[in-house]
């Protein structure tokens, strides 16, 4: 029940206010988001892709309110692949990107999105890896598409996101789960009507696997975006009666969220690519992992008490 109240309060500027400003606070989000520059990231990079696992980067942010915002959120992104192209690790490390920190919500903000994401994907190809789209609220989702498959035209290994609690999202599996494109599955971590969304978690995880089948039989590449032990043995199984080896479809999970899981897998000779946000702007994202899992909402609000 907590989940969508929190979810609300993730859109709240007065919570937003409230939160950023509690004393605790800091050391809670470090958990999942491990810091706030290009400096206090690139040693992180260093030390997971060490041990095997690889990475997608998250400079966090979203609904910005200017294009100068926009611009911003574009250059962060290119200063970290400037990093990355002295650590020499190729598609051991891609970008993830929110197209609403891009400026979509914007007026005329679809092209808007384009244009910042493009030299951000052109870096990135120059570096050997990928981008891949995130999923935002479903109201954005065809202006994502539609640019996701703009970009692919010049750059066919652009990825993007589905989630398995719309409607639609069988029908966008198969649509995408073609020769050389890359998606990724996740369950949804949006607050959806019942209009376009299901609500309840057992309808939710049987969608998954069914959207899971659609993209393993078919051409593309799978990312399985889930920490549920249930999915990733569900996807180990439908990998093989597919008959995809292991470097055919990877697993991903976020950072601070299983860690020991991302090791064993890797351990396993999985590709394990691990979603590590960094960045200022974190209130959104931290939010979304409250609302994941009341537990964390519980530690945190202890820590506040403890102080
Ligand atoms: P759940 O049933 O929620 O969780 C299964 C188990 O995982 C839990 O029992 C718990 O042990 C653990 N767990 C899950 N979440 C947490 C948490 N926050 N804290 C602690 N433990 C937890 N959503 C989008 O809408 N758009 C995106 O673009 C997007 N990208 C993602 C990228 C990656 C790599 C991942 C892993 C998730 C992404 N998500 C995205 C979030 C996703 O939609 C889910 O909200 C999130 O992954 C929780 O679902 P689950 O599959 O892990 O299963």
């Amino acid at each position: 029940m907590l989940g969508p109240v929190i979810l609300a309060a993730s859109r709240s500027d007065r919570m937003r206010r409230l939160i950023s400003a509690a004393p605790v606070t800091k050391q809670v989000v470090d958990r999942f988001i491990p810091g706030e520059t290009v400096d206090d990231i690139v040693p992180i990079i260093k030390d997971l892709t060490a041990k095997g696992l690889e990475l997608t980067m998250d400079v966090v942010g979203e609904d910005i309110t200017t294009p100068e915002q926009a611009a911003a959120a574009r250059d962060a992104y290119l200063e970290l692949i400037g990093r990355l192209k002295d650590l020499d690790l190729g598609e051991r490390v891609e970008m993830s990107v929110k197209l609403s920190m891009f400026g979509q919500a914007l007026p005329g903000g679809h092209e808007l999105a384009l244009a910042n994401v493009r030299p951000v994907v052109e870096a990135a190809a120059a570096i050997g890896t990928t981008v891949t789209l995130d999923a935002e609220d479903h109201t954005t989702l065809d202006s994502m598409f539609a640019i996701h498959e703009e970009l692919r035209k010049d750059f066919p290994q652009t990825g993007c996101v589905i989630q398995a609690y719309l409607f639609r999202t069988e029908a966008d599996a198969r649509r995408l789960a073609v020769s050389g494109s890359r998606v990724r599955l996740v369950k949804g971590a949006y607050k959806e009507p019942a209009e376009v969304a299901y609500q309840q978690k057992h309808e939710i995880d049987k969608a998954y696997v069914r959207i899971l089948r659609i993209l393993m039989e078919g051409e593309g590449y799978p990312m399985i975006g889930s920490h549920d032990p249930r999915l990733i043995s569900i996807a180990q199984e439908l990998a093989r009666q597919a008959g995809r080896k292991l470097d055919e479809y990877e697993f991903q999970m976020l950072y601070g969220i299983r860690g020991e899981e991302h090791l064993r897998l890797a351990a396993e000779g999985h590709r394990m690519r691990v979603y590590t946000a960094y960045g200022t702007d974190w209130y959104g994202y931290f939010m979304r992992r409250l609302a994941e899992k009341p537990a964390n909402l519980r530690f945190f609000l202890r820590s506040m008490v403890s102080k």
